[in-house]
C-alpha cells in the first residue's frame, strides 16, 4: 500500500512516503506505552495548559493548515481554514471543560460510601477518514488526550502530510514526545497494531465496511470500539415549511466539502404539494454552484478527492440511470484535469437502485416525492444508515414525531445537521456507535471505576439491602 498526497484537483503527486516497517510501529506502540504511565499522572490542569496551547497553534495557522488540506483532498479552501478554526474550538472546549466532565460523582442514587472515577486507559488506535483530515482527528484526539489517555494515529492513506502537521501540533504544545504519535500504515497493518496488549481500544471513522472489519479485530482481542460510519442523511421538507430556505439550505447540506461529508444531507424527501417549487430552487441552486479550483476563494465545489471515488460516483450515478432513475441536472464527471464531478439531481429513484441504497460520496442529490408525514418517515428510516437527520416544518406535531421517529443520532429541525463540540455526535444502525464530543465523548475512552470506602453505619445499610 503506497501512502501518497496527490493533488485532487490537478493529478499531481506531491509526496510519498514508505509505510513503516513493523519493528517501527512496535517501537511507536512501545513508546505510547512508556509514555503513557508518566502523562496520566500529569494533572488535568497541565494538560489543559498543552490543549489550549494546540488550540493557539491551530487558529494562528489556520490558513497554513487549511492550505495542506485544500492540496491535499481538495475541499475549497475557504472550508478547509474554518475546519482548522473549528479543531481550535474543540481543543479549548475540553482544555475549559475536561476537569468537570472527568471529575470524581456520586451518583444521586447511589450510596454515600460509593463515588465513580473517571480514569484514562492507555495508548487507544485512531483510524481516520480523508474527508475531514483535521477536524476528524483533533475531535478524537482533545478528548482523548484530555482524559489522559496517549493517542497513535493512522490516518488515510491520501492526507499522510495532514498527519504528520497534527502530530507536530501536539509536539509544539508541550505534549511529551509520546502521547500523540501518527503510523504511517496501511489499512493491512491494523490489526497487527491491535494484536500489542499495550493498545487498549480503537476508534474508527470512515466507511461500514472498514468499521466492521477494525472492530472484528478488535472484537476477538476484546478491545473498545466506537464507530463513526458513514450516512445517507434525510432532508424532509413539509409543507409548512419556509420552502425558499429550505431548498437554499439544501443545497449547502449537499454539497459541503464537495458533497464528501458523512453528515452531508443526502435524500430530499419532500411534500409533494410542496415538491415542483422546491425541485425548481433546488435545481436552479444546485446549477448556480461554481466548481472548480479549491483554492479559489470563490469556488463552490471542488474535485472529490482521489480518482477511485470519482469513479465509484459515476458508475452509481450510472446504475441508478439504468434502472430508471431520472437526472434533472448534472449526472457526470466534467471533461477536465483533476476529479470533478458536475452538482446533480436525481429523481424517479427506484428503490433497488444504488442512489436509493447506498451512500453517495459527492454532490449528487436523490429527490423523493412524499404523499405525507407518514410516508416521508418511513422513507427516511429505509435505510440501513442512522447518522443525522434534517426536517423542515413549521408544525408542533409534526415536529415532535420526526423527533421521536427518525433513527438517527442527531436531528435538526429547520437546520442543517452540524457537529458541535458541546454536543454528542454518533450514529445508530450501520453509522455506527459510541458518540463523540461533549461530555458523552471524553467519556468513551475511560475506566468508569466505582469505588467504595467503608465507612459507617451506612455501608452496612447498602450490604443487607
Ligand atoms: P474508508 O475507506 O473506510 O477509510 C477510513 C479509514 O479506514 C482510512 O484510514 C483507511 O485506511 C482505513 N481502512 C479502510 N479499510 C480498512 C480495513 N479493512 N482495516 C483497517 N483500516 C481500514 O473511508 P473513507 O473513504 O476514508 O471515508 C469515507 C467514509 O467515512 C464515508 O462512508 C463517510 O460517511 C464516513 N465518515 C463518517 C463520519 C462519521 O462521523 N460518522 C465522518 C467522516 C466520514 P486507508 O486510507 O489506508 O485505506
Amino acid at each position: 500500500m503506497t501512502i501518497q498526497s496527490v493533488n485532487p484537483a490537478t493529478g499531481e503527486r506531491l509526496r510519498s512516503f514508505e509505510p513503516l516497517a513493523e519493528s517501527q510501529v512496535e517501537e511507536k506502540i512501545e513508546r505510547a506505552g512508556e509514555t503513557f504511565r508518566r502523562y496520566r499522572r500529569i494533572a488535568v490542569a497541565a494538560r489543559a495548559s498543552m490543549m489550549a496551547r494546540a488550540a493557539e497553534i491551530l487558529e494562528a495557522e489556520k490558513e497554513e493548515f487549511g492550505r495542506l488540506m485544500t492540496t491535499e483532498m481538495g475541499k475549497p479552501l475557504r472550508a478547509a481554514i474554518e475546519e482548522a478554526a473549528k479543531c481550535a474550538w474543540n481543543c479549548r472546549f475540553y482544555a475549559e471543560n475536561a476537569a468537570e466532565f472527568l471529575a470524581d460523582e456520586t451518583p444521586p442514587t447511589g450510596p454515600k460510601q460509593a463515588f465513580i472515577r473517571y480514569q484514562p486507559l492507555g495508548p487507544v488506535l485512531a483510524v481516520m477518514p480523508w474527508n475531514f483530515p483535521f477536524w476528524q482527528v483533533i475531535r478524537f484526539a482533545a478528548p482523548a488526550l484530555m482524559a489522559g489517555n496517549v493517542c497513535l494515529l493512522k490516518h488515510a492513506s491520501n492526507v499522510p502530510q495532514c498527519a504528520l502537521a497534527i502530530e507536530d501540533i501536539f509536539r509544539r504544545a508541550g505534549f511529551p514526545e509520546g502521547a500523540f504519535q501518527t503510523l504511517l500504515i496501511g489499512s493491512d497493518q491494523v490489526e497487527r497494531v491491535l494484536d500489542n496488549p499495550r493498545v487498549m481500544a480503537v476508534t474508527l471513522t470512515g466507511s461500514a465496511p472498514a468499521g466492521s472489519s477494525v472492530a472484528s479485530a478488535a472484537g476477538e482481542r476484546i478491545k473498545k470500539t466506537v464507530l463513526e460510519l458513514g450516512g445517507s442523511d434525510p432532508f424532509i421538507v413539509m409543507p409548512s415549511a419556509d420552502v425558499e430556505e429550505a431548498a437554499k439550505t439544501a443545497v449547502r447540506a449537499r454539497v459541503i466539502n464537495n458533497g464528501q461529508s458523512c453528515i452531508a444531507a443526502k435524500r430530499f424527501i419532500v411534500a409533494e404539494e410542496i415538491a415542483d417549487e422546491f425541485e425548481r430552487l433546488f435545481v436552479k441552486g444546485m446549477e448556480s454552484l461554481k466548481v472548480g479550483d479549491p483554492m479559489d476563494e470563490t469556488t463552490d465545489v471542488g474535485p472529490l478527492a482521489t480518482a477511485d471515488l470519482l469513479e465509484t460516483l459515476e458508475e452509481q450515478v450510472q446504475e441508478t440511470v439504468a434502472q430508471g432513475g431520472r437526472i434533472l441536472t448534472g449526472g457526470e464527471r466534467l471533461t477536465r484535469a483533476g476529479n470533478y464531478f458536475a452538482p446533480t439531481v436525481l429523481t424517479d429513484i427506484p428503490t433497488d437502485s444504488p442512489a436509493y441504497l447506498e451512500e453517495l460520496f459527492g454532490p449528487v442529490a436523490s429527490l423523493f416525492r412524499v404523499r405525507d408525514l407518514d410516508e416521508a418517515i418511513r422513507l427516511a428510516n429505509d435505510t440501513i444508515f442512522g447518522l443525522a437527520a434534517s426536517a423542515w416544518t413549521n408544525d408542533d406535531e409534526e415536529r415532535d414525531r420526526l423527533i421521536d421517529e427518525i433513527e438517527s443520532g442527531l436531528v435538526f429541525i429547520n437546520a442543517m445537521v452540524a457537529s458541535d463540540p458541546r454536543l454528542p455526535f454518533g450514529g445508530v444502525k450501520t453509522s455506527g456507535y459510541g458518540r463523540e464530543l461533549s461530555r458523552e465523548g471524553i467519556r468513551e475512552f475511560v475506566n468508569i471505576k466505582t469505588v467504595w470506602i467503608k465507612e459507617g453505619p451506612e455501608t452496612k445499610l447498602a450490604e443487607t439491602e
